[in-house]
């Protein structure tokens, strides 16, 4: 302390040491969030989040919050044409790890279900995206009307409210009583049970965060007579960010910016994400 959050960062270059080559000053770029070593077996087979030495840029370095940020040149990497910096800010941490959850680790296929908490967050607004691209089905959850709406724009098939539906109930009735092949959690306590309900024999619940806690009950008898399968996912590997960039230049995937605040203003921006007002990612402009 003091520390400086801010884990997704777009901006220009204004200076580089001597040893880096192939940039020049005012370049515009974004940085990928995830420090690793690059050279053990983790990191040499894309699992860069695996490596001992992983790091997230704003949690355990100083982040983006700031005028200036210093970061290693690996994770210096060119802005899609389309993107404004806003957007392009709006883009690595969430879309990465939507994107290793969904395809590297629950495996999502064509014409599978996924049900997704959370559609106004920043994995979830990913996820309902990235889900769409793979060509599978998406049941959202939002916790407003006004966020049940944006959800089903950026292409969820149905979505509950989870404020005021009992999402088990309703995924059930969406689906005509098949339920979900895959769960995309971040929220852990609050929603577990409620995931191991909504999914079909064979289904995968896929976890990336505990917002609301870490721990929960498991019946192990569902686990295996469902043949279910828990997956944790953390962040992702440079190759798959790379991979996901694409998909914005030809707009395939959306940045969703939920506001822009000036950097002095943090802590309201803060606030209004504690108060679960946003859809989205919120920006701070230098
Ligand atoms: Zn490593």
């Amino acid at each position: 302390m003091p520390h400086i959050s801010g884990s997704d960062i777009a901006g220009e270059i204004a200076e580089f040491g001597t040893l880096v080559t192939g940039h020049i000053a005012g370049e515009k770029v974004l940085v990928a969030p995830g420090i690793s070593c690059r050279i053990c077996e983790y990191c040499a087979n894309g699992w860069d989040s695996l490596c001992t030495s992983y790091k997230i840029i704003g949690n355990e370095t100083q982040g983006g919050y700031a005028e200036c940020v210093a970061v290693p040149r690996e994770n210096i990497l060119p802005i899609p044409d389309k993107l404004s910096f806003e957007e392009a800010s709006s883009v690595p941490l969430v879309f990465l790890t939507a994107w290793h959850m969904l395809v590297t680790r629950a495996d999502l296929k064509a014409g599978e279900t996924v049900l997704v908490w959370a559609a106004g967050s920043g994995v979830g607004s990913a996820a309902i995206q990235v889900a769409k691209v793979l060509g599978a089905k998406v049941v959202a959850t939002a916790g407003s009307d006004e966020k049940t709406e944006k959800a089903r724009k950026l292409g969820a098939d149905w979505v509950i409210n989870h404020h005021t539906q009992e999402v088990p109930e309703e995924v059930k009735r969406v689906t005509n009583g098949a339920k979900v092949n895959v769960v995309f959690d971040h929220i852990g306590t609050a929603t577990w049970e409620k995931s191991m309900r909504s999914m079909a024999p064979g289904g995968r619940l896929v976890n990336c965060g505990v917002t609301s806690g870490g721990k929960a009950e498991v019946d192990i008898r569902y686990v295996f007579v469902r043949q279910f399968s828990l997956l944790g996912s953390y962040m992702g590997g440079m190759g798959e960010l790379l991979k996901v960039l694409k998909f914005f230049e030809d707009g395939r995937l959306k940045p969703v910016v939920d506001s822009v605040f000036p950097l002095q203003d943090a802590a309201k921006a803060q606030e209004r994400m504690e108060k679960s007002q946003h859809f989205g990612k919120i920006v701070l402009k230098v």
